[in-house]
């Protein structure tokens, strides 16, 4: 991966207006629609925003918000508004921070005449254009254009979108001098930490619901992993692929062929593929907040009754999983070990995190590759304290899901790409 040039690196930007694409696509309450029920993607900002600020620029700040489907070339549709991601930046940062009701409209085009050195600007939420996810490169070309015609320099910190070909990710790139922001800088060094030079042992851990998720992620592993730990509802098809029964537990009959592969390689490169050995069992998927009323028990994994669903891994999973990644060097973490949303089948995923902060004490470099894994820590707690997560018990949480699973596939993200151009 090549060296990314910085903020620093652009010397003085004293009075330069910088475009700024973050990634502050958070949670919104869908009861009252304006409270951010986990500000962690904002918090995340906030050190690329204090440099340029301490620098002297002014700083316009760009992102998406959730899923908007604009009828028209531009059009707002409220429940997507950042107007309450504005109120929570102004809070965090203690600076007044302006909105504009557009994106390149006249307010956004007015609000960034006024702006003056130290000040920042949030305009309203990208995806409102039809242009800035259109696949018609001319389309993005003009949005990009102007876009960066309200700016000098262009700096990408959304890591959460950099593998997105959006205007406001890789066109607008091409149109200013373009760096990245400290959180592309630090997921980027540490995403290539394991991949590139990882200490030894490293363990993979993997979970989430699809074995077809993550084939991509899974082959580039298999090239550098030493331990690779399955849970969650993937589990069952390598389960299956050994001939257990898995009883009605999430099985993808189509990539059987390609689980026996994956188990072959592992075994041809001596690579230790950890299953799991028991799970925990409901009759159905949970319906129930905590799904306690449909907890059957804990079976051996090659011991599912035919009617029961396997939604977490057993106790004895849990203490050989917890073993290998305390005996690792690095430990890199993908998608939860069961239905973490309910708290009756969220105790294998809890206890992967506990041994992620036992690994990290005793001097492992530890990576959670953002998406539900990230969620499931700050949901959680720690099994043994009782006391939530914090951000310092693990050496690194992404906040890009799907980008960091094609950073671990080796796939060249074009957010990154035109960066280093
Ligand atoms: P992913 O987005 O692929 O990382 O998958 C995350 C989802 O997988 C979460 O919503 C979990 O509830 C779900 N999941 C984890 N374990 C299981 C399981 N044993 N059966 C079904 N779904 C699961």
């Amino acid at each position: 991966m090549a060296t990314l040039k910085t903020i620093k690196e652009l010397g003085d930007i004293r009075g330069k207006k910088v475009l700024l694409r973050v990634d502050f696509n958070v949670p919104i309450s869908k009861t009252d629609g304006k409270t951010i029920t986990d500000d962690g993607r904002i918090r995340a900002e906030l050190p690329t925003i204090k440099e340029l600020l301490a620098a002297g620029a002014s700083v316009i700040i760009m992102t998406h918000l959730g899923r908007p489907k604009p009828q028209s070339a531009f059009e707002v549709e409220s429940e997507f508004s950042l107007a309450p991601v504005a109120k929570r930046l102004n809070e965090l940062l203690n600076v007044s921070v302006e909105f504009a009701t557009d994106t390149v409209g006249e307010d956004a085009r007015n609000k960034v005449e006024m702006l003056k050195s130290g000040q920042i600007l949030l305009l309203e939420n990208l995806r409102f254009n039809q242009a800035e996810t259109s696949k018609d490169a001319l389309q993005r070309a003009e949005f990009a254009q102007k876009l960066a015609d309200m700016a000098d320099i262009f700096v990408s910190d959304g890591f959460g979108v950099v593998h997105r070909k959006h205007t406001s990710v890789y066109d607008v790139a091409k149109l200013l001098p373009a760096v990245s922001g400290k959180l592309v800088q630090k997921e980027v060094e540490a995403l290539s930490k394991v991949m590139d030079n990882p200490g030894r042992p490293l363990t993979v851990v993997l979970g989430g619901s699809k074995v077809s998720d993550k084939l991509g992620v899974i082959v580039n592993l298999l090239k550098i992993a030493d331990n690779i730990l399955v849970g969650g509802g993937m589990a069952y098809t390598f389960l299956a692929v050994l001939g257990y029964e898995i009883g009605t537990s999430l099985l993808e009959a189509d990539q059987i062929e390609t689980v026996k592969g994956y188990i072959q390689q592992a075994k041809e490169r001596n690579i230790k593929l950890l299953l799991p050995a028991d799970v925990v069992v409901a009759k159905e998927f949970p319906a129930s907040e905590t799904g306690d009323a449909e907890l059957e028990g804990v079976f051996v994994s090659d011991a599912i009754p035919a009617d029961k669903m396997g939604l977490d891994i057993g106790p004895e999973t849990r203490k050989q999983f917890a073993q290998v990644i305390e005996n690792s060097k690095t430990v890199i973490w993908n998608g939860p070990a069961g239905v973490f949303e309910k708290s009756a089948y969220a105790g294998g995923t809890s206890a992967i995190a506990t041994a992620l902060v036992h690994a990290k004490l005793k001097g492992a470099f530890t990576v959670i590759g953002g998406g539900d894994s990230a969620a499931a820590v700050r949901i959680l707690d720690n099994c043994e304290t009782g006391k939530p997560f914090s951000e310092d018990d693990f050496s690194h949480i992404s906040t890009g899901g799907g980008a960091s699973l094609e950073f671990l596939e080796g796939i060249a993200l074009p957010g990154i790409e035109v960066l280093s151009e």
